[in-house]
């Protein structure tokens, strides 16, 4: 029988086994506090969203004069100030070949409307094609087409029937990217694929899986030769995560189709972009209406979550928060360090403000029994973390202090000698 007290359902949870959520009621900064009083150091960013902190204030006021003013339009045949300015700003930050801003809602909304994208490209200049091709342990959202490109798994075990078929490609690991770039090129050669879609330089939700820009670079030369498209997925590795504002920068790859959300608001409200290359516009260009881009989401660019996206975009001009991300990578890395050389912890990794480190001597995957009494510990010490089975990764907002990451590490470190 179902003892629960809320009626609500809650994402990837697992009610029968978490009875009581944390109730939050205040956040600022890296910090969230509980109706029971307590203060937690939020070391995931609440799922990787919050860059600059929680509630930041620039980002607060410009939420409520928007809210004010307009809250909702429709945005067939409309536009307004919040959403022009954020295209505007965006063009100026993200890599030079992307042209044309495209609102939604969510990440996985963006990927959505890139596969879209990809296939209305081909299907309008007359060469109708419609294979997508993946990396191993990809993750691109929960919605079905997501799910499709996406590492199959216990995530989507029940859905499998209704998902396309893609054709996948090794991730790069450490030694054998070789055979990445080769299964690249071979998919490339032989299965006339419509884009290649990739998340760069990190998968997020396969289990903070990183590998280094000079394979980015190839896989887009290798996609650029053979005429595929390249979609940048960079919902996770956007705005400041991996070092640089985008991953893309590292390996001087200017994506096809790009796609950002989860920090574009900077973690106050949801808002996502596919961006794309002028050519891939102009297939859809023409006084033929069935060219017409036939999407939309009820509340496609919001204007109070453009308005927060544009005081975000707003503090990403200052030279502040750049040098923010390089203190907290350099805190991260004094952070991590000390694990590289205990025995207990494998893969100890870090890529710009990220890093992540594997416990030895546990069960392995996602539904690793390690993982939910991870987070019980964790959460005994005010933290929240939440390890992707027996990996531990921490992705702090950027107001992060040195005293949080001590307090994070020496945690994690109290976990492997409760636990292992
Ligand atoms: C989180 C994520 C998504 C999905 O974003 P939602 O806003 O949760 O729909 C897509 N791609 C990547 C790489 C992600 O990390």
């Amino acid at each position: 029988m179902t003892v629960k007290k809320s009626p609500i359902w809650h994402p990837f949870t697992q009610h029968a086994l978490q009875h009581e959520m944390t109730k939050v009621v205040r956040g600022q900064g890296a910090y969230l506090y509980t109706e029971d009083g307590r203060r937690i150091i939020d070391a995931i960013a609440s799922w990787w969203v919050v860059t600059h902190g929680h509630c930041h204030p620039s980002i607060v006021s410009a939420i409520q004069k928007q809210a004010e003013k307009l809250n909702q339009i429709i945005f067939a045949g409309h536009t307004h100030e919040p959403a022009e300015e954020v295209a505007a700003l965006l063009l100026k930050l993200v890599p030079r070949s992307l042209d044309y801003v495209f609102f939604s809602d969510s990440g996985s909304t963006s990927v959505e409307v890139a596969l879209k994208m990809a296939l209305g490209y081909w299907h309008n200049i007359g060469e109708p094609r419609s294979r997508i091709v993946v990396m191993q342990h990809s993750y691109h959202g929960d919605t079905v087409g997501t799910m499709s490109v996406g590492a199959r798994g216990v995530f989507n075990a029940a859905y499998g029937p209704l998902l396309f078929d893609v054709t996948s490609v090794p991730f790069p690991a450490l030694g054998h990217e070789q055979a990445t770039l080769d299964a690249l090129e071979a998919a490339c050669r032989d299965e006339n694929p419509a884009a290649f879609i990739v998340e760069p330089l990190m998968l997020g939700a396969g289990g903070m899986l990183m590998y280094p820009a000079w394979v980015l670079r190839e896989m887009k030369r290798i996609c650029e030769v053979a005429k595929v498209l390249f979609i940048a997925d960079e919902v996770m590795t956007g705005w400041g995560r991996t070092g640089t504002l985008f991953a893309c920068e590292q390996a001087d790859v200017s994506p096809d189709i790009a796609c950002y959300s989860k920090g574009l608001s900077g973690g106050s409200l949801p808002l996502a972009v596919t961006l794309c290359r002028a050519d891939i516009f102009d297939a859809h260009y023409s006084k033929d209406r069935t060219r017409t881009f036939f999407h939309s989401s009820s509340y496609t660019a919001n204007p109070v979550a453009c308005a927060a996206a544009k005081a975000n975009l707003d503090l990403w001009q200052n030279r502040e928060s750049r040098e923010r991300v390089g203190s907290v990578a350099a805190m991260q890395e004094k952070g991590i360090e000390p694990f590289r050389a205990d025995a207990r912890f494998g893969n100890v990794r870090r890529t710009g403000t990220v890093t992540a480190l594997d416990l030895i001597g546990c069960d392995k995957g996602y539904l690793a029994s390690s993982g939910p009494r991870l987070q019980a510990f964790f959460n005994s010490r005010n933290l929240l973390l939440r390890p992707l089975g027996d990996t531990i990764y921490v992705m702090p907002p950027y107001c992060v202090t040195a005293a949080d990451l001590n307090e994070i590490y020496a945690a994690i470190k109290d976990a492997a000698d409760a636990l292992v």
